[in-house]
Formats: C-alpha cells, sequence, structure tokens
C-alpha cells in the first residue's frame, strides 16, 4: 500500500473475497507472527515518513525503520528509547506490534511504554485514532466507545487475568488488558501495542522520545562458570546501570571467530560474559555508577580475567556490536542442526534468574540438546536457542514437550512468556492449552475488533491457533525420513555438536523459590 486509501481498499476487498491480511514491517519477527496465506500487506515499502518531531514525541509512519528515526532524532538530541537488535532494519510499526524492548529495558522500558497514540485502521475498513479514553465520564468519540467496549469485556471475565499475572517488569507481547483497561480509563493505543498486527494495521504512532545521553560506559566481567555469572546478573545492584546482559560460551566463542578483537578481549576459561552499561551526564556519574555494581561483592576467583571497563565512545559501541549481532550471526551457522527460536524469549523475575537458567540447562541436557543463552539480565528477560536438526522427527517430536516443559517452568516461576517477541505462530498454542481462561478472553477481544477473523488469524485471539510444529519448514522431508534416531547419536551432517533427541518425557524442577 502506498496510502491510507488503499489499506483500507484492501480490507474492504478481503472482506468480500473471505481472504487473510497479514500486516508486516521487515518481517525479522522469530515467532512466524507476520507469516501467512492471504495478503501480505507489506507497510516498510512505503510509509516510511517521519510526520513531526516535537521536544519530547514524534509521528512516525509505521514503515519508518528504528535506526533512521533515531538518526534523524539525534540532530536534536533525541533518540526512540527502546533498542531492539536488529535497528537497522526493523520497523516502528512491527516494533510496537509486538512490544520490543533491548538491553535498554532497564532505562527506557518497552515499545508500549513509549506509544502515546495510533491512527489505525480495522479489519472493518474504519479509520480510529486511539489513545488514552475516558471511561467516567465517557469520552463522546470513537475511541470513547472503543474503550467501553474492551472494558465491558473485561468486566465480565475479571477472573481471566487473575490467571496470569507475572512478577515481571515487562509487559510483554499481546493484549495487555491488565495493564491498559482502568475502572476511569482504557489506554486503546497501548493495547493495539504488542497486540501482533491482529487488531487492526496501524498507520501512524506518536511515541515518547529521550534525551540522548552525554556519557556512556561498559564494564565486560569475565566468568568461569556460567552459573555463578547468572547468579552475580541476579543481584548485581542496578542502581544507575542501563543495560545488564549475560552471555554464554557459545556466544561468545562465535563472536572471537568472527572478529579478532572480540578473540583478544575474551580471556581463555571464559564460560560467560556480564555486559553492564551505565548512562549519565557526566563522565564520573557513569564511571560511579559501573564501580557501585563492580564492588558489590563479585568474588574475584570467579572471574577469568581483568574486567575491561571503558567510557570510550569506540569500545561502548564494539562491546554492543558484539552482543547484538551474534544472536544474528547464529541464524547463519551452516549445516542442519541450528538454534531454533521457539521458546527464546521469557523472562523471570530477577531473583529467581539463576536458579531457572541452571534448571533449564538442566532440561536440555536431559534432552541431549544444547542451546545458547542470552540473558537481558536486569529484567529477567530469557533467549535461548536449543539447537535442533528440524528433518529430524526425533527432533520435530521434541520440541512441544520441550516447550511445555519449559514454559510450565517459566510460569512456575512467576515469570511472562513473549516478553519482547511474539506469541505468533510459536507459542499461541500454549496460552489456549495452559492459560484457557485468559485465552477465551483475547479471543473475546480479537472478535469485538476483528469479527470475520480477517487480521492475522492463528496467532493471538484465534480460538484455535496451530501446533508448534504446523509450519515448520521441511515437514515433507521430515516425514519421509525413518524412525526416530536413538537417543545420545549424533543428528546426520550436524556441525554444532548436537546429540540426538531423548525420547524421554522433559522435565523441570524450577519453581518459585
Ligand atoms: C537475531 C534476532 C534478534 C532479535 N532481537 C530482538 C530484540 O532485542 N528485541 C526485540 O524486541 N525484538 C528482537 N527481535 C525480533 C524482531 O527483530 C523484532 O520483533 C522487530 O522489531 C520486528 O520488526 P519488523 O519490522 O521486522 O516486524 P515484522 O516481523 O514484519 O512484524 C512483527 C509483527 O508486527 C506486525 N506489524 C508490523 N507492522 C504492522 C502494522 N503497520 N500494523 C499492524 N501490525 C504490524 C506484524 O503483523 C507482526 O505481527 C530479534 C530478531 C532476531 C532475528
Amino acid at each position: 500500500p502506498r496510502r491510507l486509501d488503499d489499506i483500507v481498499a484492501c480490507l474492504q476487498f478481503a472482506a468480500e473475497q473471505g481472504l487473510s491480511v497479514h500486516p508486516r514491517g521487515a518481517g525479522t519477527g522469530v515467532a512466524g507472527e507476520s507469516l501467512g496465506r492471504g495478503i501480505i500487506l507489506d507497510l516498510s515499502a512505503h510509509f516510511r515518513t517521519i510526520r513531526e518531531i516535537g521536544a519530547e514525541d514524534v509521528v512516525v509512519e509505521p514503515g519508518v525503520v528504528v535506526g533512521q528515526l533515531n538518526r534523524v532524532l539525534a540532530r536534536s538530541g533525541r533518540q526512540f528509547g527502546p533498542d531492539p537488535a536488529h535497528v537497522d532494519v526493523s520497523t516502528m510499526g512491527g516494533v510496537v506490534s509486538r512490544n520490543g524492548s533491548g538491553s535498554r529495558f532497564l532505562r527506557y522500558g518497552a515499545a508500549r511504554d513509549q506509544l502515546r497514540a495510533v491512527q489505525i485502521v480495522l479489519a472493518d475498513g474504519s479509520v480510529h485514532r486511539f489513545s488514552r479514553h475516558t471511561l467516567r465520564p465517557l469520552e463522546p468519540s470513537t475511541g470513547g466507545m472503543w474503550a467501553q467496549r474492551v472494558a465491558e469485556l473485561v468486566r465480565r471475565h475479571p477472573e481471566a487475568l487473575e490467571t496470569y499475572r507475572p512478577e515481571v517488569p515487562s509487559s510483554g507481547a499481546g493484549y495487555a488488558l491488565a495493564e491498559t483497561v482502568g475502572d476511569d480509563a482504557v489506554d486503546l493505543a497501548k493495547l493495539i501495542a504488542g497486540s501482533e498486527g491482529t487488531l487492526g494495521v496501524l498507520v501512524e504512532l506518536r511515541l515518547a522520545t529521550h534525551a540522548l545521553p552525554a556519557c556512556q560506559g561498559v564494564a565486560l566481567l569475565f566468568f568461569r562458570r556460567f552459573h555463578e555469572a547468572a547468579q552475580v546478573a541476579g543481584e548485581v545492584p542496578l542502581a544507575g546501570l542501563s543495560a545488564c546482559d549475560l552471555l554464554d560460551r557459545r556466544l561468545l566463542d562465535l563472536a572471537a571467530q568472527e572478529t579478532a578483537t572480540y578473540g583478544k578481549w575474551i580471556p581463555p576459561g571464559t564460560e560467560a560474559l556480564l555486559l553492564l552499561e551505565a548512562v549519565g551526564a557526566t563522565r564520573a556519574e557513569v564511571a560511579g555508577a559501573l564501580q557501585a555494581a563492580m564492588s558489590s561483592g563479585i568474588p574475584e576467583s570467579c572471574l577469568a580475567g581483568p574486567t575491561r571497563v571503558s567510557l570510550e565512545p569506540h569500545d561502548v559501541a564494539e562491546a554492543w556490536r558484539l552482543a547484538k549481532h551474534i544472536v544474528a550471526r547464529l541464524a547463519r551457522l551452516t549445516g542442519t542442526t541450528r538454534p531454533v527460536p521457539f521458546i527464546e524469549d521469557v523472562a523471570v523475575p530477577r531473583n529467581r534468574l539463576a536458579s531457572f537458567l541452571a534448571d533449564a540447562r538442566q532440561l536440555l541436557r536431559g534432552s541431549g540438546l544444547i542451546a545458547s543463552f542470552y540473558s537481558h539480565a536486569g529484567h529477567g528477560q530469557v533467549h535461548v536457542r536449543p539447537f535442533l536438526d528440524l528433518q529430524h522427527p526425533g527432533h520435530r517430536t521434541l520440541m512441544p514437550r520441550l516447550a511445555r516443559a519449559f514454559f510450565d517452568a517459566v510460569l512456575a516461576s512467576g515469570g511472562r512468556i513473549s516478553t519482547e517477541h511474539a506469541w505468533g505462530l510459536s507459542r499461541s498454542w500454549y496460552l489456549k492449552e495452559r492459560l484457557p481462561a485468559l485465552h477465551r478472553l483475547w479471543c473475546d477481544v480479537k472478535e469485538l475488533f476483528d469479527p470475520l477473523r480477517l487480521l492475522n488469524p492463528g496467532k493471538l485471539g484465534d480460538p484455535d491457533p496451530p501446533p508448534l510444529t504446523a509450519h515448520l519448514r521441511g515437514a515433507e522431508s521430515a516425514r519421509r525420513a525413518a524412525a526416530p534416531a536413538p537417543a545420545g547419536t549424533p543428528a546426520s551432517g550436524e556441525a554444532n555438536h548436537v546429540v540426538g533427541a531423548s525420547d524421554k518425557e522433559p522435565t523441570l524442577s524450577s519453581g518459585r523459590a
């Protein structure tokens, strides 16, 4: 689409023809959230205008790329706060629609926190401006009317929200009813944030911006053992820190292979890296915040080598290049056995992070798998990618069992599923299975906005989301393949030292500590 009218016409045509419509930005989402049969509505080609730059906010079209926006905002000393990994391609529509965030969640929060208002085309082709709308007194506008309808749905099912009350700071992807529907007002814009293109097509976003920090600094702590690094990550004082990320050896090995500098930075025997960042008005303030975090009782014996502290912009940029680009590098590994994102986005309360990670590693080992771990540990967020061979029927069978055990443990820990990536095709099935009351309420919300289920079906708000493995590539060859490989045997063509999937039911003991 080139113009608003094109989107309206497209939705009307889709309704007449009974076709689904899948809004799409850059297509970098890893949960299949912009995929499906029907019309792919690509907002990244033409909706790329920054419409207005205010003193503390900005109005953009959804196809504006995050990095492009930040380059423009930087001229006036501002930025969009949340920092998803792919800022050079991810679109603002995609970031907002999943409530994206990144390493600097501690300082800026997520996309939903920035969103003030949206212009949206609903499934029937009607165009609306949504923001926060009062119920008492009822705002005399279409926004007020929609707010009242949503509030009424929630009022009818108060128990549904009680079944899922994660104890983590991120409000995550999905319909954030608990956070946006109050007695006096409903913030429809923030409800649309995280709705993954299932409630409407965003055509304009008004978002808060933040002052660029005058000074930044990083500290890189290299640990001999992953679990000790996780323990420190869960306890380090966060005052003054803008980021606290944890990377495992698998990611560090990739970094060292790719860039000689990182090979020199990372001491031999390193099993984990803790990356701390502080920002502030002066170098002294930044150095003080890093020092306070580092002198919080981290035993010298845990460290594999000297800690690298730098306030130089070049070093700070290099440190973040290591952290952010290396996860994308995982996807380019060759061989049939590859890191697969399907349980890759959860969060647990920070004080339970170390025990959760230990149990998760145990679960994967028990299933005969290795995995890479990256955690935005400051807010308990965990990205884990098990290495699987999707041509291997045993591995495909293992996926849902593993996912169930893993997500069950997240819920038992008071955690959240789908924190900055989507529910999409990867996880919507679990919501129906394990949180049925919430799933029904989300289906009601979906029906309210999109009764014909035209927008991005099969995901959030779908009464019958497909099983996890329904849309995996290579399904045909996997079906043709022979019986599952016996446990403990290497998968054919494997490049990443993964052993075959175990037939045992995965279990994970993690619960509330
Ligand atoms: C290696 C790797 C690392 C990543 N790291 C991060 C990270 O640190 N933080 C993070 O938040 N994400 C991360 N992601 C996920 C992904 O990059 C982000 O989700 C990204 O913001 C999506 O933007 P996009 O433009 O590619 O959106 P898409 O993938 O195209 O779409 C995402 C969702 O938004 C919907 N959508 C897009 N535009 C509109 C619109 N105009 N109206 C309505 N709905 C719309 C789509 O339907 C879909 O549901 C990572 C992904 C990869 C592969």
